[in-house]
């Protein structure tokens, strides 16, 4: 039964936002936050506990986006906000080593048998650029391989979309990037066997790296087969090719072992962002001791950072892993995500609606399809997203707040409540009534 209900009110938002397009192109530092791909304009939020976000107009929501991913823990988590506190009066930088950096990167690699040394940086852009130039510089090749539907990062030779046929040069996806870095990133469809050994035949002894995300999740969640990760891995090494997983989202969410222990697969580099830093700028990357013996200052692959390792950022990091590693921890949120999808799976099924949701780990998406599983970027209908748009806006007049855009996953955090996940179903329900 259709039961549409009001606009939440946006004036102070509204307000700031004008405000802000006098400081900010198109008034915000990140794209996505600008609300373009659905109704309104952006809220500004004035603060987080728990599962729960405040706007500027008072509107409380349930939060779905986390922070596109990093927080794992909820806002403003007890442990990671004593931690911060506790180092604050330290000092915020001081371009020198810390123990607090050892504090971390013990307590991840001693959790992951995938890599031996890590390096950190202060994003997760910046630590997929660096795993870049670290395959270059080892295998003495200038091309590398990315899929098309997989995000990277803003750095140039990863802003780079597909061109038309089989396996292509990339065409540049924003201004700015040189035609000849494009020229050395090919660009081919994920879940296909045929176009990854066709690459290889064409650009043979030229390939450096390849590049993919654990589980693709900037454009939509494209779950892939694990064959088919088997398959990269096998034709990487059979190739002199490293393999590179970028594990900015689903390090830490998939586990401390991430993808890589998802597909039994070792990688040659993992790039990790977002959960690593606990909610504070991160970002690292991470391989053998032999690779990343490559990196300076002992190796010829340069890579620096004014705040890398950054002490107040450790800190928040050393605080919110701390919590995963317990016994327990992924299980629990596993299956509390799989009760919340399995709900609205069964809702969607008894309405017939032309819906699915899709999830790995605590990790969901709501992809307007028959489809019932979608593997690759160009599956995805664009024209979908207007049900997209509908739903959002129900959504946050009934206080659920999901990322501005159908193509982005949602998150489900240690601090969403039964409570919570109760009432975000019963919303989620009437949204799709909605539009359907
Ligand atoms: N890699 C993946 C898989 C990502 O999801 C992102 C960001 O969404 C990045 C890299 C870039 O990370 P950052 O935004 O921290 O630079």
């Amino acid at each position: 039964m259709s039961n549409p209900i009001e606009d939440i009110s946006r004036v102070k938002s509204t307000e700031l936002f004008e405000q802000a397009k006098n400081y900010f192109p198109g008034g915000v530092n990140s794209p996505v936050r600008a609300f373009k791909s659905v109704y309104g304009s952006p809220l500004f939020i004035e603060r987080g506990d728990k599962a729960h976000v405040w706007d500027a107009d008072g509107n409380e929501f349930i939060d779905f986006c986390c922070s596109w991913g990093p927080l794992i823990l909820g806002h403003n988590n007890d442990q990671v906000r004593e931690a911060v506190i506790k180092q604050l009066p330290n000092g915020l930088s001081f371009g020198a080593p810390t123990q607090l950096e050892n504090k971390l990167a013990d307590l991840i690699l001693s959790n992951n048998r995938f890599i031996e040394k890590i390096r950190f940086v202060s994003s997760g852009t910046e630590a997929v650029m660096s795993a870049i130039r670290l395959a270059r510089g080892v295998t003495k090749r200038d091309k590398i391989i990315k899929f098309e539907g997989c995000y990277h990062g803003h750095s140039d030779s990863l802003l780079v979309k597909a061109g038309s046929g089989l396996v292509t040069f990339g065409e540049t996806s924003s201004a700015g990037v040189p035609k000849a870095f494009a020229d050395e990133t090919i660009v081919i469809a994920l879940d296909d066997e045929t176009a990854l050994t066709k690459a290889f035949e064409d650009f043979q002894g030229q390939v450096a790296a390849v590049i993919i995300e654990g589980v693709p999740a900037n454009n939509g969640l494209l779950l892939q087969d694990k064959s088919y990760i088997q398959f990269l891995r096998k034709i990487t090494k059979e190739n002199g090719t490293l393999l590179i997983f970028d594990e900015v989202i689903t390090g830490f969410r998939l586990g401390f072992e991430g993808a890589a222990n998802y597909y039994d697969v070792q990688p040659d580099i993992i790039t990790y962002g977002k959960i690593i830093g606990g909610g504070m700028p991160v970002g690292a990357y991470g391989a053998s001791n032999e690779i990343m013996s490559n990196i300076s200052p002992d190796g010829a692959v340069y890579q620096a950072g004014t705040l890398s390792g950054n002490p107040i950022a450790m800190a928040a990091g050393i605080a919110a892993l701390t919590q995963l590693a317990q016994p327990g921890f992924y299980e629990k949120q596993e299956e509390k995500t799989d009760a919340f999808v399995t709900e609205i799976r069964n809702f969607i099924a008894e309405n017939n609606f032309e819906v699915k949701i899709f999830s790995i780990s605590s990790i969901f998406w709501f992809a307007f399809t028959e489809l019932d599983a979608i593997k690759k970027a160009d599956d995805i209908i664009p024209a979908s997203m207007e049900n997209y748009k509908i739903m959002h806006r129900e959504l946050l007049n009934r206080g659920i707040y999901f990322g501005p855009s159908g193509y982005e996953v949602g998150f489900i955090s240690a601090a969403h409540t039964k409570e919570d996940l109760t009432k975000a179903i019963a919303s989620i329900k009437e949204a799709l009534v909605e539009v359907f």
